[in-house]
């Protein structure tokens, strides 16, 4: 199967695989909302953690997902240098390269 939409390199696939993602934490995230409601006041801090977790992935699928339609696909949000390709292949939603996120490139 071939993802076109003029995209090269194969952010086609990438672009489905978050698009994928993404739906699966919309799905996550609305449980969770609902279960919100529900739980007791002991759970609550725990739940709304979980909740905050799920929407910070959320977003940063769909900026993944913005940049790639953008051709900004790769490329660090604070600094503009491109992110180490195994970072994407590890984290294919991550905007940032790993000295913004606060790590050291990996040495390997
Ligand atoms: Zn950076």
């Amino acid at each position: 199967m071939i993802a076109g939409g003029g995209l090269g390199g194969g952010l086609g696939a990438t672009s489905l695989m978050l698009q994928e993602r993404l739906s699966l934490l919309n799905e996550s995230l609305q449980g969770a909302e609902q279960r919100e409601a529900q739980v007791e006041e002991a759970q609550r801090l725990r739940h709304q953690r979980h909740v905050a977790a799920l929407r910070h992935l959320t977003g940063q699928v769909k900026a993944a997902l913005e940049k790639i339609e953008e051709g900004t696909y790769g490329r660090c949000d604070a600094c503009g240098r491109e992110i180490p390709k195994g970072e994407l292949t590890r984290e294919p939603a991550t905007t940032l390269c790993p000295p913004c996120r606060g790590h050291d490139a990996p040495s390997d």
